[in-house]
């Protein structure tokens, strides 16, 4: 049942927290004509956030009023496909919203810890050329419950082992859907139950959204998607450079690091003669460096409409190297999804064989990033 049936237009059922369930519990009294004791908002909540079980199969509430609480609290997504890679250590969603967008939920398991890596737009308006996202446009913001449900699935699909991280670097840029995704991190904080050191936001380096991230009372983890340390190189790979140069951005990302202490990260998708270079190595210690971030390196995964190429493993070695020589400190990320497209970057929305997004002509960028 859609949102706008129930009169609760765009609400699902994750967009609730403890007091949110109280107002539609006494909807749904009024309605049916039931009393409803006060423990009936625990026993829902409980249901909810801790047993992750759908309202209309809540059996500890009264028969009576299961159906009117199910079409109160919609479920969000709906399974289009389920793709799973890496042995099975790796599961990616097509998940279908109530109006026909569609995005992508992975989730991945790890010997010491689960992590659901979440989407916050269907798609995504800045423009990253290397990125399928990027590539295919921007559809719509997600709501607080359709990001918040993403979780929920996947936990449930993880049965025994719990998810422990959330990294919102699914499909979307979060820092342009602030309001809806900080929602989210405080209801997987206070109703899921997830450590705020467990959390991590993701950002092509929207400034103002770092400073907003930076004054919350809960302080999550930062990762920031640099890929170039000259503003020339960066304007062209990361379009919203040109708004948010680089040296603002390092004085966001400081003053971050200084209220919350949390960590900060940069991703670098490492692109064959674009930007592993060993003067780019040089130039990414030196920014990374008085920050303190922990560099994550990741071989560029292949995307439809972009024509260049992921660095080779002698290359990455030789670039990790330098930019620990220069008193950085980078990881190599290892890849994970790439047999099912759920790979960094790799998110577009479109069904496995059926799809159209790859479909979708992205010029060739200019200048130094042609190839040959
Ligand atoms: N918009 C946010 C959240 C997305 S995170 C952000 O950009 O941070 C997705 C990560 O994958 C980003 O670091 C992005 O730069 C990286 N990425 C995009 N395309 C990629 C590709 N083809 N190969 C490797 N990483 C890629």
């Amino acid at each position: 049942m859609s949102g706008a049936a129930t009169g609760i237009a765009g609400t699902s059922r994750y967009d609730h927290d403890r007091d949110g369930l109280a107002d539609v519990l006494a909807r749904v009294a009024d309605r049916t004509g039931t009393s409803l004791p006060s423990y009936r908002v625990d026993q829902l909540w409980q249901g909810m956030y801790r047993d992750l079980v759908a309202p209309e199969d809540l059996t500890t509430l009264p028969k009576a009023i299961r159906p009117e609480l199910a079409a109160a609290l919609p479920a969000a997504l709906v399974e289009d496909t389920r793709s799973v890679g890496d042995a099975g250590q790796t599961v990616k969603w097509l998940f279908r919203l109530s109006d026909g967008s569609l995005v992508e939920t992975v989730l991945m398991h790890y010997d010491q810890r689960s992590t659901v890596c979440v989407s916050t737009q269907a798609g995504c308006a800045m423009a990253c050329g290397f990125c399928a996202t990027g590539q295919m446009g921007f559809d719509r913001h997600l709501t607080t419950g359709e990001i918040v449900e993403q979780v929920v699935r996947a936990q449930v699909e993880a049965g025994d082992r719990r998810v422990s991280n959330v990294v919102f670097m699914g499909m979307g840029e979060p820092l342009a859907n602030y309001d809806r995704t900080w929602a989210a991190v405080q209801r997987l904080h206070g109703d899921l139950g997830l450590s705020a050191r467990h959390l991590t936001v993701s950002t092509v380096g929207i400034v103002p959204g770092i400073r907003r991230l930076a004054a919350e009372a809960l302080p999550v983890n930062l990762a920031v998607s640099l890929h170039a340390a000259d503003d020339e190189l960066r304007d062209e790979l990361v379009p919203i450079n040109r708004r948010y140069p680089l040296e603002a951005l390092a004085e966001a990302c400081a003053e971050h690091v200084a209220t919350t202490g949390r960590r900060l990260s940069f991703e670098w998708a490492l692109i064959h003669d674009v930007n592993d270079r060993l003067q780019d190595a040089a130039r990414l210690a030196d920014y990374a460096r008085p920050l303190g971030a922990h560099v994550n390196l990741i071989p560029l995964n292949p995307t439809p409409g972009w024509p260049t190429r992921g660095s080779s493993p002698e290359r990455v070695r030789a670039f990790a190297a330098e930019v620990s020589a220069r008193g950085g400190n980078a990881t190599v990320r290892r890849t994970r999804g790439t047999d099912i497209d759920a790979a960094c970057g790799q998110l577009r929305a479109d069904r496995a064989g059926g799809g159209n997004a790859g479909a979708v002509a992205v010029a060739p960028p200019r200048g130094k990033l042609r190839p040959g």
